[in-house]
């Protein structure tokens, strides 16, 4: 059997819908029908060939997609815990279950990672259907009623800042928390630490932008193209100008970094949530002696453990986060190439979502 999928050829070349075969399930694997997917700036990346130096090299014929939520339509003969007919939605980074770091919970950093929709043994979810491997581990039943671009909204993005936010650093009510880059992570980073009672600075340099991480929660903004130093800037909301406790760099060039870090007051936290680009390939220079010498700390975040979404999912019930409110478009999968394209001007707004396959 046939499906439609999103197929890459080469890097930068423009992807097109192509007829490929339709996946079978592993024995410990699923076939999910997909019923939505957000559309991210690591498909840009990868599309574009960055992240060679971090192991993503894509080759002819792979299928990105990795925020996706839909129906199970077939599962392996090794599977236990999941039925044809489960609404299921599947964390990017797909782990073995079995190492010590998928022992400690630490799923999202399992020895063995897989990354959905970025190797051609683990195509994505820009496609009629997609396999998980490994479903018991990877796989997240959904409560019932929750709308599926709603679910598709917290793809990667808004997982990762809920995790980097809610469990690797310690946001205290009133404590300031600044967001570098308010692309679709940085704008959910903006409304989780809203959500979690911090005071808000968003950062970028587009108003659009600041006006929607407004919308999400932000106290205060800092338009990077009025400001002579951005640091200075943020630093100016915070009691006698000491900097922001927490400090988000939801994009990941050097710039952000550095002004991320350098906002900070003295045993603040930065968390890294933007990988690299082409120009840095990894490598940003930082203030190493004031991270020394004010007991600063720099964290790095990466996705999610799947039994954090209980957490998201209960907040999502009673109202307390909205993932919807980042999604900024629903598209068809005809479109998706394009709007992977489009993200070389930064000018995507909030977290587009493919709803028609
Ligand atoms: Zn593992
Ligand atoms: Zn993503």
């Amino acid at each position: 059997m046939s499906m439609r999928a999103v197929v890459f050829d080469e890097p930068g070349e423009p992807m097109e819908v192509q007829e490929i075969d339709r996946p079978e399930p592993d024995p410990d694997g699923i076939v999910v029908e997909t019923e939505a997917c957000g559309i991210c700036r690591s498909d840009w990346h990868a599309w574009r060939g960055d992240w060679e130096w971090i192991g993503v090299s894509p080759t002819p014929g792979l299928v990105f997609g990795h925020e996706p939520v839909g129906t199970v339509a077939e599962v392996g003969s090794d599977v236990e815990t999941l039925e044809v007919g489960d609404r299921v939605c599947v964390p990017f980074n797909l782990s073995d279950g079995t190492c010590r770091y998928c022992k400690q919970g630490r799923a999202n950093i399992c020895e063995r990672v897989i990354p959905l929709g970025f190797v051609p043994f683990q195509p994505g979810a820009f496609a009629e259907a997609f396999p998980v491997r490994n479903a018991d581990h990877n796989v997240v039943r959904l409560p019932d009623g929750v709308d599926p671009v709603e679910v598709a909204g917290l793809g990667c993005r808004f997982a990762t800042a809920f995790h980097g936010l809610v469990h690797r650093v310690d946001v205290t009510p009133g404590d300031w928390v600044a967001v570098h880059g308010c692309g679709g992570v940085g704008l959910s980073a903006v409304h989780i630490a809203d959500a979690l009672g911090a005071n808000v600075v968003a950062v970028d340099l587009a108003d659009e932008k600041l006006r929607k991480a407004e919308d999400l929660g932000a106290d205060e903004t800092v338009d990077v193209t009025a400001v002579d130093d951005v640091p200075t800037a943020v630093k100016a909301y915070t009691p006698s100008n000491r900097g922001v406790e927490i400090s988000v760099d939801a994009l990941g060039i050097a710039e952000t970094c550095r002004n991320s870090v350098r906002s900070l007051c003295k045993g603040g936290q930065n968390l890294q949530i933007g990988l690299t680009t082409s120009e840095e390939e990894g490598e940003v220079s930082l203030p190493v002696d004031t991270i020394v010498m004010e007991e600063r700390e720099f964290l790095g975040t990466f996705g999610m453990p799947p039994h954090e979404y209980e957490e998201i999912f209960s907040m999502m019930e009673r109202g307390k986060i909205d993932p919807g409110k980042i999604v900024s478009k629903t598209v068809s999968l005809q479109e998706v190439p394009e709007v992977i394209a489009s993200m070389d001007d930064y000018e995507t707004i909030g977290i587009p979502v493919c709803t028609e396959f």
